[in-house]
């Protein structure tokens, strides 16, 4: 039995392919209507803070597993001395929460990384204030300020234009309570791109290729795989990624985030769960991260992570300003030739994650024509700034 604290879309399609599998699951979802819990076996209701639901979770699961980052390490840590399997493992999670943490032991690691400062605002304003000031005077203006927990989709992420809204970030942060900041040159991107490596429990790793990524502020529009980048830059991407996975040791799937800039590779962060950059590869890819991640917790043989076909495009689909529900527009989207549609069974708001779609063609410009004609249908157009010609 695989237990899986969260109950957003990742955990239900994580039940989906171990529903295929004929494995048991148990969820602890923190409202009884969330996405996942009509995909889940059994179903608890309670928060990852909360030691007892835990404790219950534990009681049933051989092994437990996570949807989010929102977890408590310190009661992870309880459960884990207390003889449960809690995997990615109590430390790959903790690097892996805190974004100052792990841009450190990356760039200790040699990892390449934006160039970056933690500031440790427990010292004060100024000290805070002469660390963004060294960033900014070797890479001048405007500098990067980073929440290093509890960030997600571009919150907790903001541009700081100049000394004047430094020092307002430097206030907010401190008045908010957080001890640390995270600040780092705005790095001129030329791509994103991410890579998913699954690492089972005996160390061995296989890894999905690099994919390039679209995000408008912030939020993932569209994956691409292999996008239009060259072979040696997704090369370079794939063994940067191994590299920094190796660094994190999370048993499970570990989703690497970079930046091309001028030819070079950076890591910015990684998510030790399946990822939204992940999710062409359930159709896309001849073992998807969702089954590769449940091999892995429960010490299966990992599968290949070849692709199906020469290009794999996946579109994000939100709610449509207007309030309506992509779910009664199904129709519309499965006129498209080879669509694949998932929608998360979300209550529909706008601008609201509600599923994604995927298409596998010869011709990559084709995918992904036929992806976003098919968002379309779903009421998702290309936001300004993603162009299909
Ligand atoms: P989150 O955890 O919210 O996803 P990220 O660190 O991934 O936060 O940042 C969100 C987006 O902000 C990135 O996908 C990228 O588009 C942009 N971004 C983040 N860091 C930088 C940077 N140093 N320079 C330029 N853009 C950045």
């Amino acid at each position: 039995m695989v237990g899986v604290v969260g109950g957003g879309q990742l955990a239900r399609m994580l039940f989906e392919a171990a529903s295929a599998l004929g494995i048991d699951t148990v969820l602890l979802s923190e409202q009884p209507d969330d996405a996942a819990v009509a995909a889940a076996g059994r179903v608890l209701v309670g928060t990852p803070g909360d030691l007892l639901a835990m404790e219950a979770l534990a009681a049933c699961a051989d092994v437990i597993t996570f949807d989010h980052e929102q977890v408590d390490l310190a009661v992870l840590s309880q459960l884990a001395e207390h003889g449960t399997t809690v995997l990615p493992g109590v430390a790959a999670l903790e690097l892996a929460v805190d974004k100052a943490t792990m841009r450190q032991r990356f760039f200790d690691a040699g990892v390449a990384v934006p160039d970056f400062e933690v500031l440790d605002l427990r010292q004060g304003a100024a000290v805070a204030m002469a660390a963004i000031g060294r960033v900014a005077g070797r890479a001048g203006w405007p500098v990067m300020a980073k929440a290093t927990r509890g960030g997600y989709d571009g919150k907790g992420v903001w541009p700081l234009e100049s000394k004047e809204a430094a020092a307002a970030a430097v206030e907010r942060s401190i008045a908010s309570g957080a001890s640390t900041l995270l600040v780092e040159a705005m790095v001129p991107i030329d791509t994103e791109l991410a890579v998913l490596v699954a690492t089972g429990t005996d160390g061995t790793s296989v890894a999905w290729p690099a994919v390039e990524t679209t995000q408008v502020d912030g939020v993932c529009r569209e994956v691409l795989a292999p996008g239009h980048l060259s072979a040696d830059l997704l090369a370079r991407a794939g063994d940067m990624a191994r590299r920094a996975a190796r660094e994190v040791a999370a048993v499970g799937v570990l989703a690497v985030e970079l930046f091309a800039t001028g030819g070079e590779v950076l890591v910015n962060e990684v998510a030790a769960r399946p990822h939204n950059t992940g999710h062409w590869s359930i159709e896309g890819a001849t073992t998807s991260q969702f089954e590769n991640h449940l091999r892995a917790v429960l010490s299966l043989p990992l599968g290949s992570t070849a692709p199906r076909a020469p290009a794999v495009a996946s579109v994000n689909v939100f709610g449509p300003a207007d309030g309506s529900d992509p779910r009664r527009m199904l129709a519309g989207a499965l006129r498209v030739e080879g669509a694949h549609v998932h929608l998360y069974g979300k209550e529909a708001r706008p601008g609201r994650k509600l599923g994604h779609v995927t298409v596998l063609g010869d011709d990559p410009d084709d995918a992904r024509r036929r992806a976003w004609q098919c968002a379309g249908a779903l009421g998702t157009l290309p936001p300004p700034g993603v162009r299909l010609d």
